[in-house]
């Protein structure tokens, strides 16, 4: 069996097996219509985790300022090294 090491990477702190915890992932997924079932669906084509972290990290954030801080980072990141 493979033991998985999960630790917060904002705390450092263990996160043990069985416990709730936060994931932020960059998902890539595109929407396809299920013809038998006559609904769409959304397909998950790619995954990367971008952060773990344990629900006392994770809860700290205000998720809407998180949302308005992704929304506004800029798609050139030129514009990050010359600010
Ligand atoms: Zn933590």
């Amino acid at each position: 069996m493979v033991e998985l090491d999960f630790k917060c990477d904002r705390c450092g702190k263990v996160i043990p097996a069985g416990t709730a915890y936060v994931s932020l992932t960059r998902n890539i997924e595109q929407v396809e219509h299920n013809v038998i079932e006559n609904e769409d669906e959304i397909r998950l084509l790619h995954a990367d985790e971008l952060l773990t972290l344990c629900t006392s990290c994770g809860s700290s954030f205000d998720t809407e300022h998180l949302i308005n801080i992704i929304k506004n980072l800029p798609g050139n990141y030129t514009e990050v090294k010359n600010n």
